[in-house]
């Protein structure tokens, strides 16, 4: 945990969320900027900086909020129109918390290319 980073206190309920799901390993929470009707965040609870900084001891625990993202995809009703899970990283993308997570969107028409 990084004391400073706004997900890890998050994580550990030191800021509010509307949070969807948790366990022990993950948080899902909306997003306090909706760019969809979903937009949820699902985060590793344990700080992790960047997509970047992944290591092979990860791969588990990756997998498993991306598993969890289409879940929540599912859930919010989005499994046969489609939904969008993005993992930023880096300024060109506009990377802003530095604390890994998974943007769920769905619930309209998303473009591509993304802006
Ligand atoms: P990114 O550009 O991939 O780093 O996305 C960061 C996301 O975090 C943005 O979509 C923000 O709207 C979202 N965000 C920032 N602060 C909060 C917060 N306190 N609660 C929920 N979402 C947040």
């Amino acid at each position: 945990m990084a004391d400073e980073c706004l997900f890890c206190r998050i994580a550990k309920k030191e800021i509010p969320a509307d949070i969807v799901l948790e366990d022990d390993e993950i948080l899902a929470f909306r997003d306090v900027n909706p760019q969809a009707p979903t937009h949820v965040l699902v985060i590793p609870k344990r700080h992790i900086a960047s997509t970047v900084d992944l290591t092979t001891e990860d791969d588990a625990l990756v997998g498993k909020v991306v598993r969890t993202g289409v879940e929540i995809a599912k859930s919010e009703g989005h499994g046969e129109k489609g939904f969008r899970l993005v993992l930023n990283a880096g300024p060109d993308a506009g990377y802003s918390v530095f604390h890994v997570h998974l943007h769920v969107l769905g619930g309209r028409e998303l473009k591509w290319p993304p802006g």
